[in-house]
């Protein structure tokens, strides 16, 4: 298909991938971009874009704080489609243990140098007064944003573009080979190294893995300006997200730039069936609902899925491959990867360049997750 070398092929044109090629391409690297489908047409459309500081561990912290970052540095270059907002989080509190709970993360977070405040049931029904009476309160997080993520991974890849990559679309690679991939077609491409950031496909290209398929389901409202107005997490969405096997629900719903409501969240394990679950849809409108009363009265306009792509310790996997010298992942980011895209992009071509990162990136390296053994 190509005569040339590349520096380096990006596999995947998801907004993980496509921030990689536009750092690769910053960095002066010679960039070929190959999409099976459109880009952000992955997980990254069927995402929130909540851009969201977490702090399940030290290393998810470190990860979506320095993005998070990286973000606020390039929001006023982002094209308007991106629709960059800076609602900030409320992290919504039913109970004493979710009112304690909401201190800790206030905690966690002051000690970290993330400004947040504590609302009591008051303030928090002046700030947001669609939510039901009778909620205890909740820790609001001003620094965090919400962005439409499919323009944002075009943003990278027309950025990689403008310093001289190429994007293959609708180009399926079919191998990874020791000098660059094969393609579907038969036709391969060269390259000095490949970065496998093909999202929850990431297996089916590097064996061995351990990223599997954790499917979620979205719903998108007409438009009800103001209705909320900041992104609305329950604080129990934490327990639930925490589960490795059980199927969950969390009332979670982000006000859209355009006045449209964005409503989450589910959560499965070993589901490969895309198709919209009913019942997994209707515990989660309820548990919306028990939120916001007013919900059930508005029209929805689309119900989608998606799959997460996630490793076992919920952190993603970024830097060589532990066998294959020249092949790089940049995958397994789970429910954080529009966060945590901008950060991934950094630490990957600091590893490239032999150059030392932002941040300690041994918690990301694959070496961390023994692979899994490969049967032929
Ligand atoms: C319901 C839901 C809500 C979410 N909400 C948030 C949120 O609020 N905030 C947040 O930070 N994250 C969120 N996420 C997670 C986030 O969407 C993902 O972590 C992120 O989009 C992963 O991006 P990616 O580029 O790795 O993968 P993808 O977007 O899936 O991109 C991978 C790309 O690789 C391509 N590809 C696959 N195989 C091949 C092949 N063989 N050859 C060539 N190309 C190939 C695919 O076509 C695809 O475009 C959510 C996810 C879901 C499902």
């Amino acid at each position: 298909m190509s005569s040339k070398t590349y520096d380096a092929i990006i596999i995947g044109a998801g907004i993980v991938g496509s921030a990689c090629a536009a750092e690769c391409a910053r960095e002066g690297l010679s960039v070929a971009i190959v999409e099976a489908g459109i880009i952000g047409g992955g997980a990254t459309a069927a995402g929130m874009g909540h851009l969201v500081v977490m702090d399940d561990s030290e290393a998810q912290f470190a990860l979506t704080r320095y993005s998070q970052k990286l973000w606020d540095e390039i929001s006023d270059e982002l094209p308007h489609d991106v629709e960059h907002d800076a609602c900030g989080t409320i992290w919504i509190a039913a109970d004493d243990e979710e009112m304690a709970e909401a201190r800790r993360k206030e905690k966690f977070y002051a000690e970290r140098g993330v400004k947040t405040e504590i609302l009591d049931a008051q303030l928090l029904a002046e700030a947001e007064p669609s939510l039901r009476p009778g909620l205890l309160g909740g820790l609001r997080v001003p620094g965090d944003s919400v962005i439409y993520p499919p323009c944002a991974a075009q943003y990278f890849v027309d950025q990689a573009m403008v310093r001289g990559a190429e994007l293959f679309p609708g180009t399926a690679v079919e191998t990874i080979t020791g000098d660059g991939v094969r393609l579907r077609d038969g036709s391969s491409i060269c390259a000095g190294l490949v970065v496998n950031s093909a999202g929850s496909s990431s297996p089916a290209l590097t064996r061995g893995l351990d990223v599997k398929k954790r499917k979620g389901h979205l719903v998108i409202t007409d438009r009800y300006p103001h209705f909320v107005r900041h992104q609305l997490v329950e604080l129990g969405y934490l327990k639930s997200a925490h589960s490795l096997t059980a199927d969950s629900v969390a009332f979670n719903v982000q006000p859209r730039k355009t006045g449209q409501l964005l409503i989450g969240s589910s959560r499965q394990f070993g589901v490969e069936d895309s198709r919209v679950d009913s019942s997994i849809l209707t515990r989660m409108l309820d548990r919306a609902v028990e939120y916001l009363p007013g919900l059930g009265k508005l029209s929805s306009l689309r119900t989608w899925t998606g799959f997460r792509a996630a490793t076992p310790d919920k952190l993603p996997l970024i830097g060589p491959h532990m066998e294959h010298e020249r092949l790089y992942l940049a995958t397994g980011h789970e429910g954080l990867g529009i966060t945590t895209s901008l950060a991934t992009a950094k630490l990957l071509v600091a590893q490239i360049m032999n150059r030392e990162t932002a941040i300690p990136v041994t918690p990301y390296l694959p070496a961390r997750i023994p692979q899994e053994p490969v049967h032929a």
